[in-house]
């Protein structure tokens, strides 16, 4: 855009401009090659060989488009195009690489990408911001090599230490730390998100919905208002082993009935928190585990979420009396014990208003929704102004080898991630 041209030629300019889908789509399958799976699937876990390749590729990708390339202490890269005024925070956007053991091709690579897409247009067009543009590649966001999961943005956002990070290790032993300066990316930039770090002026992520939502209404575009909290708990209802011949119907202790009962107090409990409250018992054990002994133990987990803190002590609440009830009816003891929560995350108001501007202003059809699965967003939310662009995933399926997206639903979402990022930084 011309220095000299009047203002509504090059507001109009601005207003027409689009991302290249191809050229997105493009990279999106290159990357996808690596680690990809015979079943169209990609396998590229945290700080491994694959996950060093997959992140040279695009670190390439990035200084071929002219962007600065910085890595902090935890492997979180960042690619900058600077802005007009360098004293100003960067706008960013970003998302992760690694996938899981059997994942697909979008889950976080479309964030990542879209970001990189989003600055290869501006340089086609020669758009120079005020504020610095970054694009923001999250260490481990997955989870499943090394824990905690969204281990980089986590750290960025201080929610853990350095030491502890370096010090988290694989099943064979290998440590975060290792791994890291193995791969080439034991970087030494300060922790941005914290108080030594630059920050960020606001992060947007763009992502797959990882769910039917958007799919089954029609529409390219979820304008993502904030994400599900999570209680989880393990649950473990004793009663007594007996044999299954003569012990007589109403004096058994039977744990696996009372397990039972459970299974459908969560599912009811969450009902009774429609739409947006979720329940699941992903996990359950009996012991003995023999064909003719009743049950004396059980074991269950319980995942409990929902968009509000209130919902999220209901349903603690509505357990807890199941849980009570279920064991004075069955003559068990059931223990409910918490094991991690994760509070309900609503992001920026202004950030979450200029996604939904720049899908209007787009043409695109959208609707508000609420995430039921952790992003690193959710973290930056923490220390920065965050919000996330949601598209279809087809029959809401990811974390699977058959994650699919369409094309013009990718290109839809990075245009929203370009007109939303223009926003908060011309
Ligand atoms: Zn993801």
């Amino acid at each position: 855009m011309g220095r000299n041209e009047p203002k509504a030629i090059a507001a109009a300019k601005l207003a027409a401009l689009r991302v290249d889908g191809d050229r997105l789509w493009r990279a999106l399958m290159d990357l996808a090659r690596i680690g990809a799976t015979e079943k169209g699937g990609v396998r590229r876990l945290a700080l491994t060989d694959l996950d060093g390749a997959g992140r040279d590729l695009v670190v390439g990708w990035c200084r071929d488009a002219g962007l600065a390339v910085r890595v902090d202490r935890v492997g979180n890269i960042f690619a900058r195009r600077a802005g007009r005024d360098p004293a100003r925070r960067a706008v960013a956007a970003g998302s992760h690489v690694d996938t899981q053991p059997s994942g697909g091709k979008f889950d976080g690579n479309f964030g990542v990408l879209a970001a990189l897409e989003v600055m290869r247009t501006l340089n086609d067009h020669g758009i120079e911001t005020a504020a610095p543009l970054e694009v923001a590649i999250w260490t481990n966001e997955e989870g499943t090599r090394f824990t905690p999961v969204m281990m980089g943005s986590g750290a960025w956002a201080g929610l853990y230490g350095v030491d502890y990070i370096h010090a988290q290790c694989d099943s064979e032993g290998k440590s975060v730390g290792a791994e890291l300066a193995r791969i080439g990316y034991a970087g030494d930039a300060p922790m941005g998100g914290t108080a030594a770090g630059p920050g960020f002026d606001a992060y947007f992520e763009a992502h797959i919905e990882q769910g039917p939502v958007l799919e089954d209404k029609g529409l390219p575009i979820g304008v993502v208002v904030g994400a599900l909290g999570q209680n989880w708990y393990d649950v473990l209802v004793e009663g007594m082993d007996a044999h299954a011949g003569p012990t007589p119907m109403p004096l058994r202790r039977d744990a696996a009935l009372g397990a039972a009962r459970l299974v459908e107090a969560v599912n009811r409990i969450a009902l009774a928190e429609a739409p947006d409250g979720r329940g699941t018992v992903g996990m359950l054990a009996v012991k003995p585990n023999s064909r003719n002994v009743i049950p004396g133990f059980a074991q269950l987990s319980v995942d409990f979420r929902h968009p509000s803190a209130e919902g999220l002590a209901r349903m603690d609440a509505a357990l807890r009396a199941a849980a009570a009830d279920i064991g004075e009816r069955g003559g068990l003891s059931i223990t409910v014990r918490p094991l991690v929560d994760f509070a309900p995350c609503a992001f920026d108001r202004d950030c979450v208003g200029i996604v939904r501007d720049a899908a209007r202003n787009l043409g695109l059809p959208h609707m508000d929704i609420v995430s039921g699965a952790g992003h690193d967003a959710v973290h930056v939310a923490a220390v920065a102004p965050a919000a996330m662009i949601f598209v279809p995933c087809k029959d809401g399926i990811s974390h699977n080898e058959i994650e699919d997206a369409l094309p013009e639903h990718v290109t839809a979402g990075a245009n929203v991630l370009l007109h939303a990022l223009l926003a908060r930084a011309l």
